[in-house]
Protein backbone atom coordinates (compact mmCIF):
# COMPACT_ATOMS: atom_id res chain seq x y z
CA UNK A 1 0.00 0.00 0.00
CA UNK A 2 1.28 3.34 -1.21
CA UNK A 3 0.52 6.45 0.38
CA UNK A 4 1.66 10.24 0.01
CA UNK A 5 2.02 12.38 3.27
CA UNK A 6 1.52 15.74 3.08
CA UNK A 7 1.87 18.26 6.48
CA UNK A 8 1.68 22.12 6.45
CA UNK A 9 0.38 23.10 10.14
CA UNK A 10 3.43 25.15 11.68
CA UNK A 11 6.14 25.82 9.68
CA UNK A 12 7.47 22.82 8.03
CA UNK A 13 6.32 22.13 4.45
CA UNK A 14 6.95 18.57 3.90
CA UNK A 15 5.41 15.46 1.72
CA UNK A 16 6.38 11.95 1.67
CA UNK A 17 5.63 8.66 0.03
CA UNK A 18 5.42 5.65 2.54
CA UNK A 19 4.90 2.12 1.93
CA UNK A 20 3.09 -0.18 4.13
CA UNK A 21 3.86 -3.64 3.43
CA UNK A 22 1.60 -6.53 3.48
CA UNK A 23 3.29 -8.00 6.76
CA UNK A 24 2.71 -4.15 8.18
CA UNK A 25 6.38 -3.17 8.00
CA UNK A 26 7.08 0.45 6.30
CA UNK A 27 9.13 1.54 4.12
CA UNK A 28 9.86 6.02 3.12
CA UNK A 29 10.17 5.98 -0.59
CA UNK A 30 10.91 9.25 0.21
CA UNK A 31 10.32 12.26 2.88
CA UNK A 32 10.63 16.37 1.53
CA UNK A 33 11.04 18.53 4.89
CA UNK A 34 11.20 22.03 4.13
CA UNK A 35 11.80 24.68 6.75
CA UNK A 36 10.70 27.74 6.95
CA UNK A 37 12.85 28.61 9.92
CA UNK A 38 14.81 31.24 7.66
CA UNK A 39 11.72 33.12 6.69
CA UNK A 40 10.34 33.18 10.25
CA UNK A 41 14.11 34.27 11.97
CA UNK A 42 13.68 37.89 12.14
CA UNK A 43 10.44 37.77 13.75
CA UNK A 44 11.70 35.38 16.85
CA UNK A 45 9.23 33.18 16.22
CA UNK A 46 5.87 31.32 13.48
CA UNK A 47 4.04 34.23 11.95
CA UNK A 48 0.81 31.94 10.88
CA UNK A 49 0.28 34.46 7.95
CA UNK A 50 3.90 34.42 6.59
CA UNK A 51 3.39 30.67 7.21
CA UNK A 52 0.49 29.91 5.31
CA UNK A 53 1.56 31.99 2.01
CA UNK A 54 4.47 30.05 1.95
CA UNK A 55 2.78 26.25 2.15
CA UNK A 56 0.56 27.74 -1.29
CA UNK A 57 4.13 28.59 -2.77
CA UNK A 58 6.03 25.52 -1.82
CA UNK A 59 4.22 22.47 -1.25
CA UNK A 60 3.48 22.01 -5.16
CA UNK A 61 7.14 21.67 -5.38
CA UNK A 62 7.38 19.52 -2.64
CA UNK A 63 4.62 16.74 -3.18
CA UNK A 64 6.16 16.42 -7.03
CA UNK A 65 9.36 16.05 -5.44
CA UNK A 66 8.62 13.41 -3.08
CA UNK A 67 6.33 11.96 -5.46
CA UNK A 68 9.45 11.97 -8.09
CA UNK A 69 12.00 10.67 -5.25
CA UNK A 70 9.86 7.78 -4.63
CA UNK A 71 9.46 6.83 -8.06
CA UNK A 72 5.60 6.88 -7.59
CA UNK A 73 2.61 8.04 -10.26
CA UNK A 74 -0.24 9.24 -8.28
CA UNK A 75 -2.32 6.88 -9.71
CA UNK A 76 -0.61 3.98 -7.42
CA UNK A 77 -1.60 5.43 -4.87
CA UNK A 78 -3.95 3.80 -1.99
CA UNK A 79 -4.51 7.24 -0.15
CA UNK A 80 -3.67 10.74 -0.14
CA UNK A 81 -3.51 11.45 3.31
CA UNK A 82 -2.83 15.13 4.62
CA UNK A 83 -2.62 16.70 8.28
CA UNK A 84 -5.84 18.16 8.80
CA UNK A 85 -4.71 20.03 12.37
CA UNK A 86 -4.87 20.76 15.09
CA UNK A 87 -2.46 23.67 13.98
CA UNK A 88 -2.17 26.95 12.01
CA UNK A 89 -5.53 27.39 10.22
CA UNK A 90 -4.25 28.88 7.39
CA UNK A 91 -1.60 26.34 6.85
CA UNK A 92 -3.84 23.60 7.19
CA UNK A 93 -6.30 24.55 4.97
CA UNK A 94 -3.37 24.87 2.12
CA UNK A 95 -2.11 20.79 2.58
CA UNK A 96 -5.83 19.78 3.16
CA UNK A 97 -7.24 21.33 0.32
CA UNK A 98 -4.17 20.09 -1.77
CA UNK A 99 -4.70 16.49 -0.61
CA UNK A 100 -8.30 16.57 -1.47
CA UNK A 101 -7.37 17.87 -5.23
CA UNK A 102 -4.81 15.03 -6.03
CA UNK A 103 -8.16 12.54 -3.80
CA UNK A 104 -10.62 13.86 -6.45
CA UNK A 105 -8.52 13.88 -9.34
CA UNK A 106 -6.93 10.88 -9.11
CA UNK A 107 -10.24 8.94 -7.65
CA UNK A 108 -8.12 8.32 -4.17
CA UNK A 109 -9.22 7.90 -0.78
CA UNK A 110 -8.39 10.60 1.09
CA UNK A 111 -7.02 10.37 4.84
CA UNK A 112 -7.87 13.37 7.44
CA UNK A 113 -4.87 12.91 9.77
CA UNK A 114 -4.30 14.46 13.11
CA UNK A 115 -1.09 15.37 13.66
CA UNK A 116 -0.86 14.30 16.73
CA UNK A 117 -2.22 11.07 16.18
CA UNK A 118 1.00 10.67 13.09
CA UNK A 119 3.47 12.05 15.98
CA UNK A 120 1.75 8.90 18.27
CA UNK A 121 2.47 6.28 15.85
CA UNK A 122 5.51 7.53 14.39
CA UNK A 123 7.37 4.49 16.26
CA UNK A 124 5.42 2.47 14.54
CA UNK A 125 7.17 3.50 11.20
CA UNK A 126 10.32 2.82 12.70
CA UNK A 127 10.19 -0.40 14.55
CA UNK A 128 7.91 -3.35 15.27
CA UNK A 129 6.24 -2.01 18.53
CA UNK A 130 3.15 -3.50 19.49
CA UNK A 131 0.52 -1.55 21.62
CA UNK A 132 0.37 -0.05 24.12
CA UNK A 133 2.79 2.59 24.44
CA UNK A 134 3.40 5.63 26.18
CA UNK A 135 3.95 9.05 24.27
CA UNK A 136 5.57 12.05 25.34
CA UNK A 137 5.45 14.65 22.95
CA UNK A 138 7.27 18.05 23.65
CA UNK A 139 7.52 20.46 20.85
CA UNK A 140 6.86 24.20 20.14
CA UNK A 141 2.97 23.81 20.68
CA UNK A 142 2.28 20.73 22.27
CA UNK A 143 3.58 18.90 25.69
CA UNK A 144 1.07 15.94 26.65
CA UNK A 145 1.58 12.16 27.87
CA UNK A 146 -0.42 10.23 25.98
CA UNK A 147 -1.53 6.24 25.73
CA UNK A 148 -1.52 5.07 22.55
CA UNK A 149 -4.04 2.12 23.12
CA UNK A 150 -4.42 1.57 19.53
CA UNK A 151 -4.88 3.01 16.35
CA UNK A 152 -7.78 5.51 16.84
CA UNK A 153 -7.66 4.81 20.33
CA UNK A 154 -5.59 7.98 22.29
CA UNK A 155 -5.92 8.49 25.65
CA UNK A 156 -4.41 12.13 27.25
CA UNK A 157 -2.97 11.43 30.69
CA UNK A 158 -1.41 14.75 30.83
CA UNK A 159 -0.91 18.27 28.94
CA UNK A 160 0.51 21.50 29.71
CA UNK A 161 -1.63 24.08 31.21
CA UNK A 162 -0.24 26.81 30.10
CA UNK A 163 2.99 27.17 27.03
CA UNK A 164 4.49 23.97 25.40
CA UNK A 165 7.83 22.97 26.62
CA UNK A 166 9.74 24.32 22.99
CA UNK A 167 7.63 27.16 23.39
CA UNK A 168 9.34 28.11 26.55
CA UNK A 169 12.90 27.22 25.00
CA UNK A 170 12.16 29.81 22.45
CA UNK A 171 11.00 32.17 24.94
CA UNK A 172 13.42 31.63 27.31
CA UNK A 173 16.05 31.97 24.69
CA UNK A 174 14.21 35.71 23.22
CA UNK A 175 14.58 37.12 26.41
CA UNK A 176 18.46 36.37 26.54
CA UNK A 177 18.67 37.31 22.91
CA UNK A 178 19.70 33.84 21.56
CA UNK A 179 18.53 33.30 17.69
CA UNK A 180 15.20 31.01 17.37
CA UNK A 181 14.58 28.63 17.46
CA UNK A 182 15.94 29.00 20.75
CA UNK A 183 16.19 25.51 22.00
CA UNK A 184 19.52 24.14 20.49
CA UNK A 185 20.65 27.50 21.79
CA UNK A 186 19.29 27.08 25.05
CA UNK A 187 20.71 23.34 25.45
CA UNK A 188 24.77 24.47 24.37
CA UNK A 189 24.39 27.30 26.63
CA UNK A 190 23.42 25.25 29.90
CA UNK A 191 26.11 22.59 29.40
CA UNK A 192 28.17 26.03 29.87
CA UNK A 193 26.64 27.29 32.74
CA UNK A 194 26.27 26.78 36.41
CA UNK A 195 23.11 25.44 36.89
CA UNK A 196 22.88 25.64 40.68
CA UNK A 197 23.49 29.32 40.66
CA UNK A 198 19.44 30.59 40.49
CA UNK A 199 17.01 28.45 42.45
CA UNK A 200 14.31 28.28 40.07
CA UNK A 201 10.93 27.13 40.91
CA UNK A 202 10.20 23.02 39.67
CA UNK A 203 6.57 23.44 38.34
CA UNK A 204 3.86 20.72 39.81
CA UNK A 205 6.53 18.84 41.61
CA UNK A 206 4.44 16.17 43.06
CA UNK A 207 1.15 16.48 42.36
CA UNK A 208 -0.76 13.68 41.72
CA UNK A 209 -1.87 14.44 37.72
CA UNK A 210 0.71 14.24 35.21
CA UNK A 211 0.07 17.94 34.17
CA UNK A 212 3.02 20.15 33.10
CA UNK A 213 3.19 24.41 33.92
CA UNK A 214 5.77 25.98 32.25
CA UNK A 215 5.01 29.94 32.17
CA UNK A 216 5.54 30.29 35.91
CA UNK A 217 9.09 28.82 35.28
CA UNK A 218 9.54 31.15 32.32
CA UNK A 219 8.65 34.16 34.20
CA UNK A 220 10.75 33.31 36.88
CA UNK A 221 13.65 33.27 34.56
CA UNK A 222 12.62 36.04 33.00
CA UNK A 223 12.51 38.51 36.24
CA UNK A 224 15.83 37.20 37.01
CA UNK A 225 17.16 38.11 33.70
CA UNK A 226 15.96 41.60 33.98
CA UNK A 227 17.18 41.90 37.25
CA UNK A 228 20.88 41.43 35.85
CA UNK A 229 20.52 43.62 33.12
CA UNK A 230 23.08 43.79 31.02
CA UNK A 231 23.79 40.10 30.61
CA UNK A 232 26.98 38.78 30.84
CA UNK A 233 27.86 35.44 28.73
CA UNK A 234 28.16 33.71 32.05
CA UNK A 235 24.93 34.93 33.37
CA UNK A 236 23.34 33.66 30.03
CA UNK A 237 24.49 30.36 30.40
CA UNK A 238 23.92 30.16 34.20
CA UNK A 239 20.31 31.40 33.44
CA UNK A 240 19.80 28.93 30.54
CA UNK A 241 21.67 26.18 33.44
CA UNK A 242 18.89 26.61 35.89
CA UNK A 243 15.79 26.94 33.63
CA UNK A 244 17.03 23.29 31.87
CA UNK A 245 17.63 21.96 35.02
CA UNK A 246 14.22 23.08 36.42
CA UNK A 247 12.53 21.62 33.08
CA UNK A 248 14.21 17.96 33.79
CA UNK A 249 13.58 17.89 37.07
CA UNK A 250 9.72 18.64 36.07
CA UNK A 251 9.58 16.88 33.55
CA UNK A 252 11.35 13.54 35.07
CA UNK A 253 7.76 13.84 37.70
CA UNK A 254 5.46 14.73 35.26
CA UNK A 255 6.19 11.21 33.80
CA UNK A 256 6.54 9.26 36.15
CA UNK A 257 3.16 10.33 37.40
CA UNK A 258 2.33 9.46 33.67
CA UNK A 259 3.70 6.35 33.62
CA UNK A 260 1.90 5.33 36.94
CA UNK A 261 -0.99 6.72 36.02
CA UNK A 262 -0.80 4.38 32.61
CA UNK A 263 0.23 1.73 34.79
CA UNK A 264 -3.07 1.37 36.66
CA UNK A 265 -4.90 2.16 33.35
CA UNK A 266 -3.54 -0.18 30.74
CA UNK A 267 -0.67 -2.28 32.26
CA UNK A 268 2.72 -2.17 31.37
CA UNK A 269 3.53 -0.40 28.44
CA UNK A 270 5.68 -1.46 25.71
CA UNK A 271 8.02 1.34 25.82
CA UNK A 272 8.11 4.99 26.56
CA UNK A 273 8.43 7.19 23.37
CA UNK A 274 9.26 10.39 23.36
CA UNK A 275 8.76 12.88 20.16
CA UNK A 276 8.50 16.75 18.89
CA UNK A 277 11.50 18.86 18.86
CA UNK A 278 12.72 19.10 22.40
CA UNK A 279 13.29 14.99 22.25
CA UNK A 280 16.76 16.66 20.82
CA UNK A 281 17.44 17.62 24.21
CA UNK A 282 20.36 14.96 25.24
CA UNK A 283 19.95 16.61 28.66
CA UNK A 284 16.03 15.75 28.25
CA UNK A 285 16.96 12.11 26.54
CA UNK A 286 19.15 11.31 29.74
CA UNK A 287 16.02 12.44 32.19
CA UNK A 288 13.73 10.32 29.71
CA UNK A 289 16.16 7.13 30.02
CA UNK A 290 15.99 7.44 33.96
CA UNK A 291 12.25 7.58 33.77
CA UNK A 292 12.14 4.91 31.61
CA UNK A 293 14.31 2.92 33.71
CA UNK A 294 12.84 3.34 36.86
CA UNK A 295 9.27 2.07 35.35
CA UNK A 296 11.14 -1.30 33.81
CA UNK A 297 10.31 -0.06 30.19
CA UNK A 298 12.55 0.69 27.29
CA UNK A 299 12.87 4.65 25.64
CA UNK A 300 12.66 4.85 22.06
CA UNK A 301 13.01 7.89 20.42
CA UNK A 302 12.66 8.12 16.46
CA UNK A 303 15.36 9.59 14.94
CA UNK A 304 15.41 13.35 14.65
CA UNK A 305 13.90 14.17 11.39
CA UNK A 306 11.35 11.39 12.55
CA UNK A 307 10.41 12.95 15.71
CA UNK A 308 9.93 16.87 13.99
CA UNK A 309 7.32 17.71 11.67
CA UNK A 310 7.58 15.82 8.37
CA UNK A 311 5.36 13.88 5.89
CA UNK A 312 6.63 10.37 6.13
CA UNK A 313 4.71 10.77 9.77
CA UNK A 314 1.17 11.92 8.14
CA UNK A 315 1.39 8.98 5.55
CA UNK A 316 2.18 6.37 7.79
CA UNK A 317 -0.67 7.38 10.30
CA UNK A 318 -2.76 7.56 6.74
CA UNK A 319 -1.36 3.87 6.25
CA UNK A 320 -2.08 2.45 9.41
CA UNK A 321 -6.07 3.93 9.48
CA UNK A 322 -6.32 3.19 5.64
CA UNK A 323 -5.25 -0.78 6.45
CA UNK A 324 -8.20 -0.79 9.39
CA UNK A 325 -10.80 1.27 6.38
CA UNK A 326 -10.71 4.44 7.85
CA UNK A 327 -11.32 6.67 5.32
CA UNK A 328 -12.85 10.35 4.90
CA UNK A 329 -14.65 12.21 3.17
CA UNK A 330 -14.31 15.21 1.16
CA UNK A 331 -16.24 17.68 3.22
CA UNK A 332 -13.73 16.63 6.39
CA UNK A 333 -13.07 19.85 7.90
CA UNK A 334 -9.50 21.71 8.71
CA UNK A 335 -9.61 22.58 12.28
CA UNK A 336 -7.01 25.14 14.22
CA UNK A 337 -7.30 22.54 17.34
CA UNK A 338 -8.27 18.94 17.39
CA UNK A 339 -8.17 17.12 21.26
CA UNK A 340 -6.74 13.52 20.02
CA UNK A 341 -8.85 12.15 22.53
CA UNK A 342 -12.06 13.12 21.48
CA UNK A 343 -13.13 12.76 24.95
CA UNK A 344 -10.67 14.60 26.85
CA UNK A 345 -11.41 17.62 29.11
CA UNK A 346 -9.30 20.63 29.61
CA UNK A 347 -8.13 19.28 33.49
CA UNK A 348 -10.50 20.75 36.25
CA UNK A 349 -9.93 24.25 37.29
CA UNK A 350 -7.78 25.39 33.69
CA UNK A 351 -9.53 27.26 31.11
CA UNK A 352 -6.99 26.31 28.23
CA UNK A 353 -7.79 23.37 26.42
CA UNK A 354 -4.79 24.05 24.08
CA UNK A 355 -4.45 20.10 22.00
P1 LIG B 1 4.28 21.16 16.48
O1 LIG B 1 4.17 21.69 17.86
O2 LIG B 1 3.07 21.42 15.64
O3 LIG B 1 4.66 19.73 16.45
P2 LIG B 1 6.79 22.62 16.02
O4 LIG B 1 7.35 22.98 14.69
O5 LIG B 1 6.68 23.69 17.00
O6 LIG B 1 5.40 21.94 15.70
P3 LIG B 1 8.91 20.70 16.31
O7 LIG B 1 9.40 21.04 14.93
O8 LIG B 1 8.67 19.26 16.63
O9 LIG B 1 7.62 21.47 16.69
O10 LIG B 1 9.94 21.23 17.39
C1 LIG B 1 10.39 22.55 17.44
C2 LIG B 1 10.55 22.95 18.90
O11 LIG B 1 11.52 22.10 19.54
C3 LIG B 1 11.04 24.37 19.07
O12 LIG B 1 10.29 25.00 20.07
C4 LIG B 1 12.50 24.19 19.49
O13 LIG B 1 13.01 25.24 20.27
C5 LIG B 1 12.44 22.90 20.26
N1 LIG B 1 13.77 22.26 20.30
C6 LIG B 1 14.52 21.85 19.25
N2 LIG B 1 15.72 21.38 19.66
C7 LIG B 1 15.73 21.50 21.02
C8 LIG B 1 16.69 21.22 22.04
N3 LIG B 1 17.89 20.73 21.75
N4 LIG B 1 16.35 21.47 23.32
C9 LIG B 1 15.13 21.97 23.63
N5 LIG B 1 14.20 22.29 22.71
C10 LIG B 1 14.48 22.05 21.43
MG1 LIG C 1 8.70 23.04 13.43
FE1 LIG D 1 4.42 18.34 15.41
Amino acid sequence: MLVLGIETTCDETAAAVVERQRDGRARILSNIVRSQISEHARFGGVVPEIAARAHVDLLDGIVGQAMKEANVGFAQLSAVAAAAGPGLIGGVIVGLTTAKAIAMVHDTPLIAVNHLEAHALTPRLTCALAFPYCLFLASGGHTQIVAVVGVGNYVRLGTTVDDAMGEAFDKVAKMMSLPYPGGPEVERAAARGDAKRFAFPRPMLGRPDANFSLSGLKTAVRNEANRMMPLEPEDVDDLCAGFQAAVLESTADRLSVGLRLFHERFGQPRALVAAGGVAANHAIRGALQNVAARAQTTLIIPPPELCTDNGAMIAWAGAERMALGLTDTMDAPPRARWLLDANAKAPAGYTNTRA
